[in-house]
C-alpha cells in the first residue's frame, strides 16, 4: 500500500471474512423466521457439591449452518451482538430454555433451575424486564428457577445501569449470576454493591488447580470471600478430579464440567437427570 504502508493478507483471512457474512446472513434470516439453519440450545448440568445431585442446567446456544455445520457460540454470539440481532435472538433463546424449564416442571422436577447467558446489549433494552416477565408468566415457569449469567466484563462500562436492571430482576425473585468471574474487569472491588446472588468461577482459575498447590491457587480464597459476601459459587470447566477434590475442599457449592457432563440435548438432559433419581 504504497511507500510506507503495508498490510498482510492470506486465504484465510479472506475465508474468515466470507463465513462471517454467510453466518450473518443466516442469523438474519433464521431472526425473521426464514433460515434454514437453527439456532436451539444444549444443556450442560450443574452439580450441587454437598448432595451430589444436579441442582440445574446452563443453557448453551447452539448454530447450526447447511453449509457450515455447527458453529460455536464463541464465534457467533459476537456477531448477533455487533449486529443486534441478538435481540431477536436472544428472545428466541430465552422462550426455548423457559419451554425446557416447563418440560422439566411437568416431568416432577420442580426443583432443577435453568441458567441463561444474557448479553449486555439485551439487559440494556428498555423493556427487557416486562418482556421477560411476560415469557415467564406465558411459559408457566416459577422465577426461583431462573438464573441469568452475565459476564464480568459487562461491568467495565454502564456499571450503574446494569447494577440497577440487575436489583429489578432479583426483586421479581430471578437468580443472577456473574459469568467467567476473574477474566475481564475485577469486580472484586464492588463486589459488595453487585446485585448478584452467585459467582460462577472462569475456566482459567480452575486450570490452574492442576499445577499449583493449595496455598497458591487463589481459587480458595476467592470462594471464601464470594462466601462472606453471602453469593453461592460455581466453578466452571472442571475435567480432572484432582480439580473436584480441591473444590470440596475449598467449599464451592455448585460445579459444572466435562468431568460431569458436557452440555446436551434436550433430551439426553432429561435422561441424564433420570439416571441419577
Ligand atoms: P460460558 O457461559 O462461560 O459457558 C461455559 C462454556 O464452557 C461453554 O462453552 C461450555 O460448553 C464450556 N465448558 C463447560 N465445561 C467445560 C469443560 O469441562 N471443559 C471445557 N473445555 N469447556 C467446558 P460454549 O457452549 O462453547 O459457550 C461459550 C460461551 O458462549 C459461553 O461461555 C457464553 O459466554 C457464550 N454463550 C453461549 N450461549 C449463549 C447464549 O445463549 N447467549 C449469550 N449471550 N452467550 C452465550
Ligand atoms: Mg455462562
Ligand atoms: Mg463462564
Ligand atoms: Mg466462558
Amino acid at each position: 500500500q504504497g511507500d510506507i504502508c503495508c498490510c498482510f493478507f492470506d486465504a484465510a483471512m479472506e475465508e474468515q471474512l466470507y463465513q462471517e457474512e454467510e453466518i450473518t446472513a443466516e442469523l438474519s434470516r433464521i431472526a425473521s423466521g426464514e433460515g434454514s439453519g437453527s439456532l436451539f440450545l444444549n444443556y450442560q448440568p450443574i452439580l450441587e457439591l454437598a448432595t451430589n445431585k444436579i441442582v440445574g442446567f446452563e443453557a448453551l446456544a447452539r448454530l447450526q449452518i447447511p453449509s457450515l455445520g455447527l458453529i460455536s457460540p464463541l464465534q457467533f454470539i459476537p456477531i448477533t451482538e455487533k449486529t443486534k440481532l441478538i435481540i431477536p435472538l436472544g428472545d428466541s433463546i430465552i422462550l426455548q430454555a423457559l419451554r425446557f424449564l416447563n418440560t422439566l416442571q411437568n416431568s416432577g422436577y420442580a426443583d432443577i433451575g435453568i441458567s441463561i447467558n444474557i448479553s449486555a446489549i439485551q439487559l440494556l433494552k428498555h423493556d427487557f424486564i416486562t418482556h421477560l416477565l411476560q415469557m415467564i408468566s406465558s411459559m408457566q415457569v416459577d422465577p426461583q428457577n431462573i438464573c441469568l449469567e452475565i459476564t464480568e466484563s459487562v461491568f467495565a462500562s454502564n456499571y450503574q445501569d446494569i447494577n440497577k436492571v440487575l436489583g429489578h430482576l432479583q426483586s421479581q425473585g430471578i437468580q443472577i449470576a456473574i459469568d467467567d468471574f476473574g477474566t475481564g474487569y475485577s469486580s472484586l472491588a464492588r463486589e459488595r454493591e453487585l446485585n448478584i446472588n452467585c459467582l460462577k468461577i472462569d475456566k482459567f482459575f480452575i486450570d490452574k488447580l492442576m499445577t499449583l498447590t493449595e496455598e497458591e491457587a487463589i481459587t480458595g480464597d476467592i470462594i471464601s470471600l464470594a462466601h462472606k459476601l453471602g453469593h453461592c459459587v460455581v466453578a466452571e470447566g472442571i475435567e480432572h478430579e484432582r480439580q473436584l477434590q480441591y473444590l470440596r475442599k475449598f467449599g464451592c457449592d455448585k460445579i459444572q464440567g466435562f468431568l460431569f457432563s458436557k452440555p446436551l440435548d434436550e433430551q439426553a438432559a432429561l435422561s441424564f437427570l433420570k439416571a441419577q433419581t
